[in-house]
């Protein structure tokens, strides 16, 4: 690709709001590789979307969890594009809401290993062709966080609250780490957002239950979250890394 198009790889990227990043980023001029796990329709139905808007757009089938996964992942965009200028770690689960003193040793190594593992398994891939340190040309990253990671999530899923905790604190200390070396490494931490995650976890009406809870009345949606993600990686944001950026609606 000789075109000087910008590349991004999302994570999670066929469905909710790693959909919605997929289409902004096309419409920002983006090449865009969009990873998902086992919905292959859902990937396929978003590439074919994309690609009629006159995008240039692949699927990439991988479990974020699983590192041979996420190496092959990452060896199949630079294959397609040769490149890669920006990152979103997105792909995140979800599991049934329970009490702390009820999670199982399995419930919690699956929410570690996808949220946790897997979000540094890409970065650390993303690092590795991005850093100029690695001879790459630099690039941006964006960590989806969570509100949760504030709230806690008492009584629905503190294990999750917990590992977008420490998707805040990976993203403050890689952001310096990779500061010299053209990388800037944000968060946007969402507060409820409408995506069918909500009904992963068993709770499909978890958004209509809470919106009056909801200092705006109302849940945000997966284009205001994307929205902040486009801007983070965007030159626009070329002095801004580290920063934690809530698109949570003033929860
Ligand atoms: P979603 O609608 O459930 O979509 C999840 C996406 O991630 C799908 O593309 C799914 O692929 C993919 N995925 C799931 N597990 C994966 C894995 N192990 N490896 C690779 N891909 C995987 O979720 P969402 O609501 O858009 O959430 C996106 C991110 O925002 C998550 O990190 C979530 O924690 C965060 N967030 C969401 C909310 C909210 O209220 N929605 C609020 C705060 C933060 P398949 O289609 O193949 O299953």
């Amino acid at each position: 690709m000789s075109d000087g198009k910008k590349t991004l790889l999302v994570t999670g990227g066929s469905r909710g709001i790693g959909a919605a990043i997929c289409r902004q980023a096309i419409g920002a001029g983006y090449r865009v590789a969009v990873n998902y796990v086992s919905n292959q329709a859902a990937a396929d139905a978003l590439v074919a979307e994309l690609k009629a808007a006159g995008g240039d757009a692949f699927a990439v089938k991988g479990d974020v969890g699983s590192e041979a996964d996420v190496i092959a992942m990452f060896e199949a965009v630079d294959r397609a594009f040769r490149r890669l200028d920006a990152f979103v770690n997105n792909a995140g689960i979800v599991d049934l809401k329970a009490r702390v003193d009820e999670m199982s040793a399995e419930r919690l190594e699956r929410m570690m290993r996808v949220n946790v593992v897997g979000s540094f398994l890409c970065a650390r891939e993303a690092v590795k062709r991005m850093s100029t340190r690695h001879g790459g040309k630099g690039g941006a990253i964006v960590n989806i966080s969570s509100a949760a990671a504030r709230l806690g999530s008492p009584g629905e899923y503190v294990d999750y609250a917990a590992s977008k905790g420490a998707i805040d604190t990976m993203t403050m200390g890689l952001a310096r780490e990779v500061a010299l070396e053209g990388i800037r490494v944000n968060a946007v931490s969402p507060g409820i957002t409408e995506t069918e995650i909500h009904a992963s976890g068993g709770q499909p009406d978890r958004v209509a239950r809470m919106q009056d809870l909801l200092p705006m009345k109302r849940a945000g949606t997966a284009d205001e979250v994307a929205s902040a993600v486009l801007y983070l990686l965007s030159d626009a944001a070329s002095y801004i890394t580290g920063a934690i950026l809530n698109v949570s609606g003033g929860r």
